[in-house]
């Protein structure tokens, strides 16, 4: 084993995210009463600022948990066991909110997809218009599937079910998206959408929220099935909402000052910079893919392409372990790897949260360093590629 590397660790997984610096400073401060006025006042500011960045006029409600915590509030505040719902497969986390669903006794049906290609929208269109009896309580989605770099139109998905008219709720996983990607509850019509801390927020792991609109609140009121824990019903009694418990005010005030970050840079800037360096990781990995015998982009669908993740597929028969192995070990750059079958047989360069240039280009050029250290067939250039996608 060498020495430990020197210099900071380029932290290019898709979740957890680099923690900025304001933030660690933000939260490195004293305990202060959760019931006191400084920090209902912190509280108050965050749940507006959590709205803003979702677009959502509607409900909030945040948890002590990470992302799989607000998935489970979603299911268990909204449907009974024997109740039907509907997912669009995208990858590793549309399958493990199924899992989810079928262990809590929800029926779940999949409109199946190639995960290279991604869902047919016209697929659960003609599901919708086959139930006539309205069985299908909801239709859940990953926004941006993590596992695979692929974001889904969530605007087509809520028009397929109103050119059903069909009264389906539509429940949104956010969590890779958020803060990242362009994404607008309210406007798109969207009844849940599930966020977390640890991803576009910058912050650490361990809290979670749930946008709801007032439809699922009614929803919910209707659902007897038992719950506790995640009880919106339970949860709406303080302004602007109780915690379940102590809340968390450190991840407060880590969450008060992401936000401000946000806002200083304005979310459409957020935005844009996170299309620049997506673009920027593109160009390279094409490079690298050179006439077939590299890695290449997963996604193989252009306009459904995210810009927080990129997932590079292998080329076959050659393993990505060996390669993040090298990258970490030897280099100090940690990527991601390959989730449920895709173990091995991709990297993933996240690109989401704080993030610029020259720690995009260190990632890139690192990359390529390790590949030519683990002995994986690439073309030479992608760094140059993505310097002029910066530069144009
Ligand atoms: C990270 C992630 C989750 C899981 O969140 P945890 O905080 O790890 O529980 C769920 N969905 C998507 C799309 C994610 O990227």
């Amino acid at each position: 084993m060498n020495a430990k590397p020197r210099g900071r660790q380029f932290f290019n997984n898709p979740g957890p995210t680099n923690i900025p610096d304001r933030v660690l400073r933000a939260m490195d401060r004293p305990v202060i009463d959760f019931l006191s006025d400084e920090f209902l006042a912190i509280h108050h500011a965050c749940h507006a600022g959590v709205k803003r960045v979702l677009r959502t006029d509607q409900q909030l409600y945040m948890y002590n948990a990470s992302g799989h915590g607000a998935w489970e509030a979603a299911l268990v505040n909204l449907f009974s066991a024997g109740e039907r719902v509907v997912i669009l497969e995208s990858g590793y986390f549309s399958e493990s909110w199924t899992d989810m669903a079928v262990n809590l006794g929800i029926k779940v049906e999949t409109i199946t997809a190639d995960w290279r290609k991604g869902v047919d929208v016209a697929k659960l269109a003609e599901r919708l218009a086959a139930d006539k009896a309205h069985e299908i309580k909801a239709v859940l989605a990953v926004h941006n599937e993590t596992a695979t770099g692929m974001v889904l139109p969530v605007s087509d998905i809520r028009r397929a079910i109103d050119e059903a008219k069909h009264p389906a709720l539509l429940l949104s996983d956010t969590i890779s998206s958020l803060a990242s990607i362009d994404y607008r509850m309210d406007p798109w019509g969207v009844d849940v959408t599930v966020g977390g801390s640890q991803k576009g927020l910058m912050l650490p792991t361990g809290m979670s929220f749930t946008g709801v609109s007032n439809k699922a609140i009614e929803a919910a009121r209707k659902n007897k099935s038992p719950r506790h824990y995640f009880n919106w019903d339970q949860m709406t009694g303080r302004s602007p909402q109780k915690f379940m418990g102590t809340a968390p005010v450190h991840m407060f005030f880590g969450l008060h000052e992401s936000l401000k970050m946000l806002e200083e840079e304005g979310l459409e800037a957020v935005f844009d910079r996170h299309a620049r360096l997506a673009e920027a990781t593109r160009a390279a990995v094409r490079v690298w893919g050179g006439n077939g015998a590299g890695p290449q982009l997963f996604c193989q669908s252009p306009d459904r392409l995210s810009n927080s993740v990129t997932t590079v597929m292998m080329p076959e028969g050659v393993s990505s372990d060996p390669l993040r192995k090298a990258a970490i070990d030897r280099y100090n750059l940690s990527l991601g790897g390959g989730l449920g079958p895709l173990t091995g047989k991709v990297f993933r360069i996240g690109h989401m949260g704080d993030l610029n240039e020259p720690m995009l280009l260190g990632a890139l050029a690192t990359t390529e360093l390790a590949m030519k250290t683990a002995g994986v067939p690439f073309a030479p250039g992608g760094v140059d590629a993505a310097i002029e996608s910066l530069a144009g």
